[in-house]
């Protein structure tokens, strides 16, 4: 399996589901969901990187969550009120298995180790929320962007990512003119390289050295909650995740 939660499912739980798992292309920046929205399906994302942001009412958007390989969108939804709490979009395109909200819930309910997964699962987004939180807080603006190009790496299994400025910038919830300086400061010191809305990442170890401390807590809060295999469906040769 090629998603952390799904591989953790058991034989007996996947076989009930199997028939409902439905592999998926998504398109960046597509919106699956909204804020306070009914909800359909659940996605566990293969290659595909969904941001959970919250919305604010002048139209900014500040990320909350970033979910990869290693958990599902919409889980918490499909075991109550069928309500997204923020907004779920595409933050990298690529494959996602998609699973009606109903037929996940019902398996959920017959079956308490799925349930306790489920729910575990939760625990890790909501603990990855407060650690946003804190960040946006006290972190620096460089320190902020290396943990989340970081993670977008080990999520998406890619050193080379695609983002613009601007939508970088909307994530941290910083000035645009805030992510050019930094980009090319990571860039002079040879960590990134930067052109027309593509980022390669050169130097994983010293981006790793450059990033928060809410890097390396996010993964062992994973790590965890799901034990060692938490980092190893990280598809990147040499993963800071796990060199750290
Ligand atoms: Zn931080």
């Amino acid at each position: 399996m090629k998603n952390l939660l799904l591989s953790l499912f058991s034989p007996s739980d996947l076989k009930r589901l199997e028939p409902h798992l439905k592999p998926a292309r998504f398109e960046q920046h597509h919106v699956l969901f909204e804020t306070d929205e009914q909800i359909g399906h659940v996605y566990f994302p293969t290659s595909a990187v969904v941001s959970l942001v919250v919305t604010l009412s002048n139209g900014d958007m500040i990320e909350a969550a970033m979910i990869g390989n290693d958990g599902v969108v919409g889980a918490s939804a499909a075991l109550d009120g069928k309500i997204a709490p923020c907004r779920g979009i595409i933050q990298l395109g690529g494959e996602i298995v998609v699973c009606d909200i109903d037929v996940l819930k019902s398996a959920a309910l017959q079956s308490p180790k799925l349930l306790a997964l489920l729910i575990r699962h939760e625990q890790a987004v909501y603990a990855q929320a407060q650690q946003s939180a804190a960040c946006f807080a006290t972190h620096r603006v460089e320190a902020r962007l290396c943990r989340w190009l970081l993670r977008a790496r080990d999520l998406s299994g890619t050193d080379k990512l695609t983002f613009t400025q601007e939508y970088l910038a909307e994530m941290l919830g910083v000035r645009r003119t805030s992510v050019t300086a930094v980009a090319h400061m990571l860039q002079e010191a040879g960590l990134i390289k930067y052109a027309r809305g593509k980022i390669q990442i050169v130097n994983a170890k010293e981006l790793q050295d450059s990033a928060c401390e809410c890097y390396a807590s996010v993964n062992a809060h994973y790590r965890k909650l799901f034990g060692a295999g938490a980092n190893n469906t990280r598809g990147v040769k040499g993963s800071a995740a796990q060199a750290g």
